[in-house]
């Protein structure tokens, strides 16, 4: 696996292929069309068909990016612009991915295009649904992920426990023993 999905969400592991972005040193996952390929197979939206282009690496990135605004907007209680709005709706209209039933199980074959009409369609559901109200940072710095915390209480903050989570703990138990920290009280 290239790619990570922590999220079990195709719109937000998909923003996530910009690791820590609001971190110094960000890190683009989506370094060339194969690695747009790569993560369409290893999230399963697509097992098969014509490789991406440079072209539709080019519209990954800006939908990528539109996704990204309209969490933020939520996130940082801002306003959502119309732009990333439309540029989200016209690809939610392409036709999209269409899994099918085999003998043995489910199979995808679909272009780089249809393929990203799929994560736009699973933004749109998003952003205009009842989780848009549950999205959270992840509060490790290096990370940034944005999930969806179904938690009780609401008191999530790791977007995954065994990365961000063990890391960040495994951190601060290491500073404590170091005597850098306070102990939890
Ligand atoms: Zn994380």
């Amino acid at each position: 696996m290239v790619h990570r999905f922590p999220c079990d969400h195709p719109a937000l592991d998909f923003v996530g292929t910009l690791r820590g972005r609001r971190f110094d040193d960000p890190l683009e996952m989506l370094d060339g069309p194969a690695s747009l390929d790569a993560w369409y197979r290893e999230s399963s939206i697509l097992d098969a068909g014509p490789p991406a282009g440079p072209a539709d690496l080019v519209d990954a990135v800006a939908l990528r990016e539109a996704i990204y605004a309209l969490v933020a907007a939520r996130l940082f209680d801002e306003e959502r612009r119309p732009a990333d709005i439309s540029l989200i709706n016209s690809f939610a209209r392409a036709t999209p991915a269409a899994p099918q039933l085999t003998p043995a199980g489910r199979r995808v074959e679909a272009t780089p295009a249809q393929a990203l009409a799929t994560v736009a369609r699973a933004a749109v559901d998003l952003l205009g649904g009842p989780d848009l109200a549950l999205l959270k940072e992840c509060q490790r710095p290096e990370c940034n992920q944005v999930f969806i915390d179904r938690s009780r209480g609401f008191r999530r903050e790791w977007c995954s426990m065994t990365t961000c989570g063990n890391k960040v703990k495994g951190a601060t138990y290491r500073a404590r023993q170091r005597g850098n920290l306070a102990p939890a009280t």
